[in-house]
């Protein structure tokens, strides 16, 4: 398939990776150079903006920060839109809000284009290895067509519902996982204290119950004070924001999100933003003066 790729930072360069292994067309941009001179060294056709992208190829795939990142992306003057014919598809697989979905995907219908939001869960490991989990809003029909473009980057592939519905998924994700971590964390810390070492509490509890994929992930990373990203704390605090904002605007309430917002806030005063969200355990640190390790 002749597909256009946006974003190439640490998901979307080892996605787009595993379009051209699956024998894709890929044309990618990026603002970042060096990301796109590394994808036309593994095969890719490089374009100098969006818009030239979206005439040169039938779907056009994103994988960019934010809602902001992805109305820029796609709807600024040499953006993806001005370059899209009817006819043609944008997946947008940036974690952004399930409202701003709904709005880019009823703009792109007046051009007689089709939208899916599928953002992903699994982070960079399962990026680079193609075992992400996709969950997808929008029309049965698109989604059947590109499907199997979708499993060439992935392990499962779920279609959620109408747009929005893979974002509402994602922020469902990102809560589970935020607060999974801090549970992590506080249990780890009152294990330290209380002077039984926290690598073995790990290896006692991870088979049972209270273990978890998040758990496996993130407690090796707290006890060997590895807090590369991964995934980064501010793009958390975007999803805890997004999740916050998406409940307000229909009237229900998330008590634990807001507590953990203030949680990874603080943690970003203490100036680790930039950090693994493993580092939340150093707010349950701080506050009760010990170290893990
Ligand atoms: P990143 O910051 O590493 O990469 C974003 C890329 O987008 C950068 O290379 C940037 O230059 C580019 N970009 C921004 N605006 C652009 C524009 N208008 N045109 C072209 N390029 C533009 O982010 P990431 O970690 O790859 O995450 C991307 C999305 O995936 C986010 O929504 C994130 O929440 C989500 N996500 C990330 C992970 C993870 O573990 N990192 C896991 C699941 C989902």
């Amino acid at each position: 398939m002749n597909v256009g790729f946006i974003g190439l930072g640490i998901m979307g360069r080892p996605m787009a990776k595993n379009l051209l292994k699956a024998g894709h067309k890929v044309t990618v941009f990026d603002f970042n150079k060096e990301a796109v001179k590394d994808l036309a060294a593994s095969g890719a056709d490089s374009a100098k903006n969006g818009k030239q992208v979206a005439e040169q190829v039938e779907v056009v795939v994103t994988m960019l920060p934010n809602s902001p990142n992805v109305k820029a992306a796609l709807f600024s003057e040499e953006g993806i839109a001005a370059g899209l014919a009817s006819g043609k598809t944008v997946i947008d697989m940036s974690s952004i809000s399930p409202v701003a979905s709904q709005e880019f995907a009823e703009k792109l219908a007046e051009k007689g284009v089709s939208f899916l939001d599928a953002p992903v869960s699994g982070g960079e490991p399962k990026a680079v290895d193609g075992t992400i989990s996709v969950m997808v809003g929008g029309d049965e029909a698109v989604f059947k067509k590109y499907e199997p473009l979708l499993r060439d980057m992935a392990g499962d592939v779920t279609l959620v519902g109408a747009v929005g519905a893979g974002n509402i998924t994602k922020l469902a994700n990102q809560i589970i996982v935020a607060i999974n971590i801090a549970a992590v964390s506080e249990a780890l810390v009152l294990a330290k204290k209380a002077g039984v070492d926290p690598e073995k509490v790990y290896q006692a509890i991870r088979g049972g119950l209270a273990g978890s994929t998040v758990m496996d992930a993130k407690a090796p990373m707290m006890l060997a004070r590895n807090f590369k990203p991964g995934f980064r704390i501010d793009l958390h605090i975007k999803d805890l924001q997004n999740a916050l904002d998406t409940s307000h605007s229909i009237n229900a309430s998330l008590p634990l999100t807001a507590e953990l917002m203030e949680i990874l806030q603080a943690v970003k005063m203490d100036g680790f933003e930039k950090e693994d969200h493993s580092s939340i355990v150093k707010y349950f640190e701080k506050i009760n003066n010990l170290e893990l390790k």
